[in-house]
């Protein structure tokens, strides 16, 4: 994708402090990192979002993933991580080509988590039935 900011990544027409690839993927940190030690990893071949990537490189992505983390939380002396990847923009998507956030989390860092709601009455049966509709 010749105007995608991470395929440029990739091509190393624009700069990065890469920390591993392979043949069909690469980590590099996050420019504006939640925690030093923030790194993207994503396919190299460039699909818009999660849901396009194909079933073969989902599959061999998650190996990846497990690599860098493990690295990431013994380079930062992380307490913890999240793994998480942001799908179109409502969900926070900034950059169109699908990646995976590894973030390492200190005990001390004060982030708290998502707030948490409540389903009322027969709600939650009814949304896991629409769910279960598409599967
Ligand atoms: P998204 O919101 O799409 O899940 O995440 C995009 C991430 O890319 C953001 O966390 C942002 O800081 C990072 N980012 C944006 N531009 C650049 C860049 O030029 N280089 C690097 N390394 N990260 C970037
Ligand atoms: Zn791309």
């Amino acid at each position: 994708m010749v105007d995608c900011l991470f395929c440029k990544i990739v091509k190393k027409e624009i700069p990065s402090y890469k920390v591993y690839e392979d043949k069909e993927f690469i980590a590099f940190l996050d420019i504006g990192p939640v925690n030093k030690g923030h790194t993207l990893v994503m396919p190299k071949n460039h699909s818009e979002t999660f849901l396009d990537m194909n079933e073969r490189e989902l599959g061999k992505i998650m190996h990846f993933i497990q690599k860098v983390a493990r690295a990431v939380v013994q380079g930062t002396k992380a307490d913890g991580f999240n793994l998480m990847l942001n799908n179109k923009r409502a969900a926070g998507q900034l950059v169109d080509h699908a990646h995976f956030h590894i973030i390492p989390r200190f005990h001390s860092d004060g982030f708290k988590h998502w707030p948490q709601g409540k389903y009322q009455g027969n709600e939650a049966q009814q949304i896991a039935d629409e769910i279960k509709r598409f599967l």
